[in-house]
């Protein structure tokens, strides 16, 4: 038996993506339809919250903000 590498999306196996997913990158169209590469059911990955497989969306980070010393900053900008 020959063994099947590609994956064919249309199978009825993946469900196709929902609005949260557009711009993820895992995202991949066949059939005009679009689909998950990582997950079969999107939908369910974002019941949740933010699905941790995205790459367009990422829990909120604290941003903690750099002290700059204005002094040193002035002067590596002008050397550029
Ligand atoms: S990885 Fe998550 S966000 Fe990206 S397409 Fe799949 S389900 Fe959607």
């Amino acid at each position: 038996m020959q063994k099947q590498t590609s994956v064919n999306y249309s199978e009825g196996k993946f469900q196709p993506i929902i609005d949260k997913c557009e711009g993820c990158e895992r995202v991949v169209e066949e059939s005009g339809n679009q689909y998950c590469q990582t997950y079969l059911f999107p939908k369910a990955k974002w019941k949740l919250g933010i699905c941790n497989f995205a790459t367009h969306a990422k829990p909120e980070i604290i941003v903690t903000n750099v002290r700059v010393n204005p002094l040193k900053a002035a002067k590596r900008a002008s050397k550029r």
